[in-house]
């Protein structure tokens, strides 16, 4: 094989030597398949290969330049990923804010939180319309929908982006409107603890100079005491899975943690008949906030409450957001090993993975 690579190349062939026993075995890494790629890739790992003679680098070089004269995919430098430099230097985002619902995944993993919804599939796209559309119900609700008139139209527009099979529908469809029946039951159980101050709060509020958070609340709750005095505002986060955090998980969340924060810097304003919180170096008072789970599977209705932060808490909090603004502003985001990369659509590019390093190790 080597005195044929070496003709081929127009090199003086190696002299042919008796083969041991032992030279017989075939090491797999070695034998070289008889395709377009294979032939490519011998002549790159000779041309980048330190120890090789001049002229086989140069004899190397010349056929992958006939290969790439011909339009032979592969042979161009620069379709070599590895070769190539960074595409962009400059910033991505000048002005970046965050959102309270995005903020965990940028704690997380920054590259997972900014590339993974180019990779997500469509059973994701499902879910997330699927939770589209029961924030929808719950919003229709909080603006003085009819229920049952709520609960039929939601239904009907979820049965239209169902693509599973037939058998499956029915049963599918009730578990959605059983989720709407079991966020409705909250709502009204809460009554008498909690009243409604608005839904879909728009949140745009500067936590410190250069840190600016938008987004929206699910809905915004005014605690109401025993003797039905006003609290402070409860902040109310409807999620439509039915794994609950803990505890303790509960009590670092940073979603509610970020809504808390935005309260402290915030105000309540009326814009048009839709309630907004801006920024503001008053606050509001706050009593938490809470994190409804209507599709878990127990006869109670899952919650996981946050109570009220004090100061010194949001303040560590807050500490934690610059860096995150910077990921967002690129053009360098930082790739964090978790528990979470088992899961990752991102692994095979990821440049902190096995897998994702051939693409992505520019030095490499
Ligand atoms: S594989 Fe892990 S480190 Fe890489 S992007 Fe995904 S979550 Fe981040």
């Amino acid at each position: 094989r080597k005195q044929l690579l070496a003709r081929e190349m127009g090199l003086e062939p190696p002299a042919t030597v008796e083969l041991q026993e032992s030279d017989k075995e075939i090491d797999p890494l070695q034998v070289s398949v008889l395709s377009v790629s294979s032939f490519i890739a011998q002549m790159r790992t000779v041309v980048g290969d330190g120890e090789a003679t001049e002229s086989a680098r140069a004899q190397a070089a010349r056929q992958l330049v006939r290969l790439a004269e011909a339009g032979v995919p592969g042979a161009d430098p620069e379709q070599w990923w590895a070769t190539q430099t960074v595409a962009e230097e400059r910033p991505l985002n000048n002005k970046p804010r965050l959102s309270p619902s995005r903020i965990e995944a940028l704690l997380k993993c920054p590259l997972n939180a900014m590339l993974k919804d180019t990779a997500d599939n469509n059973s994701d796209k499902y879910h997330l319309v699927r939770g589209n559309l029961a924030h929808a119900y719950m919003e229709a609700l909080g603006r003085g929908a009819d229920e049952e008139l709520a609960r039929r139209e939601t239904v009907e527009a979820f049965e239209k982006i169902q693509t599973s099979p037939t058998w499956k529908r029915a049963q599918e469809r009730d578990e959605f409107e059983q989720l709407l029946v079991r966020t409705n039951q909250w709502i009204q159980e809460t009554r008498g603890v909690l009243e409604l101050v608005d839904v879909e709060v728009r949140v745009d509020v500067e936590s410190e100079p250069g840190v600016r958070i938008t987004g929206y609340m699910d809905r915004l709750e005014r605690a109401v005491g025993e003797g039905g005095e006003e609290g402070g505002l409860r902040v109310i986060d409807l999620k439509t899975g039915s794994s609950k955090p803990s505890d303790e998980e509960t009590s670092a969340h940073p979603q509610l943690m970020a809504y808390q924060l935005v309260l402290a810097h915030g105000e309540l304003q009326q814009e048009g008949g839709l309630t907004k919180v801006v920024s503001s170096s008053q606050g509001e008072e706050r009593d938490g906030a809470t994190l409804v789970y209507p599709g878990t599977d127990t006869k109670k209705i899952g919650t996981a409450d946050q109570a009220r932060k004090g100061d010194e808490e949001l303040a560590e909090f807050a500490a934690l957001l610059p860096p995150l603004l910077d990921e967002l502003a690129g053009p360098r985001v930082t790739a964090r090993i978790s528990p979470e990369c088992d899961r990752c659509p991102l692994k095979p590019i990821c440049p902190v993975q096995a897998e994702g390093k051939v693409t992505t190790d520019v030095n490499a």
